[in-house]
């Protein structure tokens, strides 16, 4: 039996309307006991004192690509996770059923953080690039099969909407997703983007087809199945998915986030639900380089440090149907914890545009605490670290 206690923090639940109070958290093993003021330290194997530091539930990606040594663009899970203050990540269809199984052989004995995935509909995952050419690379039943033979480790099926594909098959591919999601009683999770033909987006086409639970991300792509119309308008097809409980998620990606597109959005009532990396090596290095940059973009945006949090506790735990279990820091619950630093400065954030918004605020992880084990971050994306980039002028 090993305790700990974390002393002095501010901490945010939006779970459980905790919002910026000063509490003490103490762990038992892998377990939180309890949530108070004042709790006395002396009983406590650790005590860390967390005065002037954040104390969230751990933080959730919803969307990044941890298959790593498998496709090249995976990025190991506890980079994305514990090592960038996250607790779980969650694989966006890397893999399909042909390769899924690397996942539990391989990937989830070798990591720290939870790994949670979504299969894509394409038999060989994101392995093979284009990852659909013909609709012969699609096996609803097997892909099924495979989502409910790894649950819970498997939530769902992930298509993105892209590609060849999109023009030949349209807007069926995508019908096919959902049938292999409905097929194994799971989610689906559509990454938008694509034109279509005769003066309507793949993206309105597909929206209809989305139920509740299922996930919408790239929110906020500039590309030109964006969720804006040619009038400058959010299609109303995406408040009423959001109103169905579609979750709105806003992965970042190599190409998939505009400031100006979540301006838009935001000064139009929309709202997203989630934050997230779509995190990949590359993207890590040169573009959405960190969760709590992430964060730190939607401070730049004009949302709130409690607005952030519940974005990537409450909000992502919702989205996976698992608020029983995470993105909360309820008694009784897994001690995933993810502890930030708030530094104040004059920076900078981008969008996929290279488009800057300042900030005077920026969130960095400070430790994280996955099942009761503490871990210090690692160093961090920027050649400086996990701050984002400082204003010189
Ligand atoms: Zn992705």
């Amino acid at each position: 039996m090993t305790s700990l206690l974390l002393k002095n923090g501010t901490v945010y639940d939006s779970a459980q309307g905790i919002k910026g109070q000063k509490l003490d958290v103490s762990v038992q093993d892998d377990i939180i006991v309890e949530v108070a003021q004042n709790i006395d330290s002396r009983d406590f194997d650790q005590v860390i004192d967390l005065t002037d530091k954040v104390v969230a539930p751990g933080l959730i990606d919803l969307h990044c690509h941890v298959f790593h040594g498998f496709n090249s663009s995976g990025v190991h899970p506890d980079v994305a996770g514990v090592g960038s203050g996250v607790t779980t990540v969650v694989d966006g269809g890397s893999a399909g059923h042909s390769n899924f199984g690397g996942f539990p052989a391989y990937i989830i004995p070798n990591s720290k953080t939870r790994v949670l995935c979504m299969v894509h509909i394409s038999s060989t995952g994101l392995s093979v690039m284009p990852e659909l050419t013909t609709i012969e690379n699609i096996d609803v039943d097997q892909t099924a099969r495979v989502v409910q033979e790894n649950y819970p480790l498997a939530r769902g099926i992930k298509i993105r909407a892209v590609g060849p594909t999109t023009e030949t098959i349209g807007v069926e591919i995508v019908r096919l997703a959902k049938q292999a999601a409905i097929n194994s009683k799971s989610q689906l999770m559509v990454h938008i983007g694509e034109l279509y033909h005769e003066g309507k987006t793949l993206t309105q086409e597909l929206l209809p087809l989305l139920t509740h639970g299922d996930i919408l991300t790239h929110t906020f792509t500039p590309n030109p199945g964006k969720i804006i119309d040619s009038d400058g308008k959010v299609l109303s097809e995406v408040f009423d998915a959001q109103e169905r409980g579609v979750t709105l998620d806003t992965a970042f990606g190599r190409y998939n986030f505009s400031f100006d597109i979540a301006k838009t959005a935001l000064d139009q009532g929309l709202v997203p639900n989630t934050i997230s990396t779509d995190m990949t090596i590359p993207g890590r290095q040169q573009s959405a380089h960190s969760m709590t940059e992430m964060l730190t973009r939607f401070l730049a945006l004009g949302f709130g440090l409690a607005d952030v949090i519940k974005m990537t506790t409450e909000n992502s735990a919702i989205a996976l149907n698992m608020l029983d279990s995470i993105g909360t820091l309820m008694v009784g619950k897994e001690a995933d914890i993810s502890v930030l630093s708030i530094v104040d400065g004059d920076w900078h954030v981008s969008d996929v545009k290279g488009n800057i918004l300042p900030t005077n605020k920026a969130i960095i992880p400070y430790i994280t605490i996955r099942s009761g084990d503490v871990i210090t971050p690692d160093f961090g994306p920027h050649p400086w670290g996990f701050l984002p980039t400082q204003n010189m002028s």
